[in-house]
This record gives structure tokens, C-alpha cells and sequence, in this order.
């Protein structure tokens, strides 16, 4: 028995994944549930429906065994099930590969799902544990506030370009930022030269991320500044350098 007809078909889905089966739904009515395997030559089927107290939900019968073949890409194991599933194992492991996830499935479940679906399911995870990126965007201007704030003498600038229509919000174009502590380190105990370099940034609003390092008298890198930018061109450049200039002026 279960306590309402959505648990029961949670129930449902977990046994059609761990028994590599599918069911064909005959009836789905509030208070009736009638399904059969997909597969036509398997004859099993199962019959609930709900009790007097207008909630609980149980299996009346089951008639026949399943003869069918174990489904490896079991439609039942859909990406929001993935998310139910793995949440917690990815919220443990936010840098857990979607090959990770692969084999997490294949190990527990026997699953073997494609790489978009499990793509959709750690995107979803990410989502609920980190923020969106949209909101993320959104938060920038307290960020750099808050850099300012919890890192006094910190240097951070943010630029957005104009909104494309009036009323809709402004576009995210550069961010600089240099934490204190990193341009004390580097005026007092690095030589006199900067390494910079980019590097392409994955994930959906993608951008290049710019950097800037010194070497310290034992051959250590030392971080000084980084920029994010929306492309990696002459004017986003020339920004980085012009910011750096400010900073090893001062
Ligand atoms: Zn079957």
C-alpha cells in the first residue's frame, strides 16, 4: 500500500528500472491504475486503485511473470528520476564527470542512459545546488561589493554593456578583479614581469577568462589579477593591461 498515488508511482518506476522492464499504461484515471509490460509477448500485468480513505493507494493484482528482455536504456529511468536518484551523490561531488554519472548508473542500476540525458540530469543537480546562471549574472553587482567589503583595497570593476531594448535588463561584458592580498604579494617579493594568458570558459553563457601571474624568487607562480570577458579581443585586452597598468602604477 502507499500513501497517495504519486508515491505509488515512484514505487512503480524504481521496480520498472530495477527489474529492466517498461510498462505500458492501459488506465490512468484518479482512482484506477490498470498497466502492461511493453513488451507484447510478455504477459504480465498489474492492477491498483484507491481505498475508501480517498488517498492510499494499493496493488490489487499482478497476473502473469515478465519473459521480456532487460532494457539497458530504460525509458523509465528519465533525467528527472536521474536527478532524484544522484542528486545527493553529485551534491557531495559537484566536479563528478558526466562519465562519473555514467558509471554511477550502469554500477547501482544497470542503466546504461545517453550522454545528453545525463547531460540534462547533472545540469538540473547543478542548477538546484549552485544557483542558476541567470541569477548568478544578476548577482554580480553585490559580488563585487562584497569583494570590496570582506577584502578591503581590493580592486574589482564590472562593466555591462547597454541594454539592446529599453526595459530589458543590461548585458554582462567584463569583470576585472584583483584582490588585495594578491598585488601585495606580487610588489613585495616578485621580479619585475607579468605572464598573462586566456583561457576559453565552458558552460552555457561560455566567455574567456584572462589572467595575470607573477613568479616569486622561488620560481612560484603568484595570481595578480583576472578579467572575464565575453570575447577575447584587442578592446577586452587593452582593458585587462590598462587595468593592470593602474594597479602596479599605484
Ligand atoms: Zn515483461
Amino acid at each position: 500500500m502507499f500513501i497517495d498515488k504519486s508515491s505509488f508511482l515512484d514505487v512503480t518506476r524504481d521496480y520498472m528500472v530495477q527489474e529492466g522492464i517498461h510498462f505500458k499504461i492501459i488506465k490512468n484515471e484518479p482512482y484506477k491504475y490498470t498497466a502492461k509490460c511493453e513488451d507484447k509477448n510478455c504477459s504480465w500485468r498489474m492492477h491498483a486503485s484507491i481505498l475508501y480513505d480517498g488517498s492510499t493507494y494499493q496493488v490489487k493484482t499482478i497476473k502473469g511473470s515478465h519473459s521480456c528482455n532487460t532494457l539497458l536504456d530504460n525509458p523509465a529511468a528519465t533525467y528527472r528520476w536521474i536527478v532524484s536518484k544522484l542528486f545527493e551523490n553529485v551534491r557531495a561531488n559537484p566536479n563528478m564527470s558526466v562519465k562519473g554519472i555514467k558509471n554511477a548508473l550502469m554500477e547501482k542500476y544497470n542503466l546504461h542512459k545517453t550522454h545528453n540525458t545525463i547531460c540534462k540530469a547533472k545540469r538540473v543537480i547543478l542548477d538546484e545546488i549552485m544557483g542558476k546562471h541567470e541569477e548568478g549574472f544578476s548577482l554580480l553587482a553585490s559580488f563585487t561589493e562584497m569583494i570590496k567589503v570582506v577584502n578591503p583595497g581590493s580592486i574589482c570593476y564590472i562593466k555591462w554593456k547597454d541594454a539592446e531594448n529599453e526595459g530589458s535588463r543590461p548585458i554582462f561584458q567584463r569583470i576585472f578583479v584583483c584582490f588585495k592580498a594578491c598585488k601585495e604579494g606580487f610588489m613585495a617579493g616578485c621580479r619585475k614581469f607579468i605572464r598573462v594568458d586566456g583561457t576559453h570558459l565552458k558552460g552555457f553563457y561560455k566567455g574567456v577568462l584572462l589572467t595575470t601571474m607573477g613568479i616569486d624568487a622561488q620560481n612560484h607562480c603568484v595570481p595578480l589579477a583576472y578579467v572575464i570577458v565575453d570575447v577575447e579581443n584587442k578592446d577586452n585586452w587593452s582593458y585587462f593591461f590598462n587595468c593592470l597598468r593602474g594597479i602596479i602604477r599605484n
